[in-house]
Order: C-alpha cells, then structure tokens, then sequence
C-alpha cells in the first residue's frame, strides 16, 4: 500500500482525534469512517479508510505470520529427521 502521501501522525490520540472529528460529521456516510492504523514504514500512524484497503493490509499481515509460523514448524520437522536418521 503506497501511503508516502499520507498524513503521518506521531501518536495514535492525535489520529483517532481526527477520526472521531470526522465520522462524527453527519454528511459522512458510515461506510466511509476512518480509522488510524499503524505504519512500520514511516514509524507513524496512518488515517485511512476502514473498507478494502485496511482489510487488505491486515490480510497481508496474518498471511505474513502464517508463513513466519509455516517454517518455524518445517524447521523442527526436519531437526526431527536428522535426529531420526542416527
Ligand atoms: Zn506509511
């Protein structure tokens, strides 16, 4: 997700503070609410929408610790062959 142009701010308060301001907006549709999401590449919070775009990051992220997890597991199966072999 490109978020270079995004707003960064330095502390979640300060960005569910502008969340707040603007789904408490009545002409805001509720399918458009904002949330504030962490971002490891700038350090910073992000604003952005709570639709696909936030679903799909959180995505990537669980696919990511499935994988992390996946080796983890290959990598004690195969300590257990070597151990088997002897
Ligand atoms: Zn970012």
């Amino acid at each position: 997700m490109n978020c270079n142009k995004k707003e960064k701010y330095f502390s979640k308060h300060l960005a569910d503070e502008y969340c707040a301001a603007y789904n408490n907006d009545i002409l805001v549709n509720q399918a458009e609410s904002l949330c504030s999401y962490w971002c490891n590449r700038h350090r910073s919070w992000h604003i952005g929408h709570m639709n696909s775009s936030y679903s799909t990051g959180t995505r990537a992220d669980r696919n990511l610790t499935g994988l992390m997890d996946q080796i983890a597991q290959e990598q004690i199966q195969n300590t257990d062959e070597e151990n088997s072999l002897d």
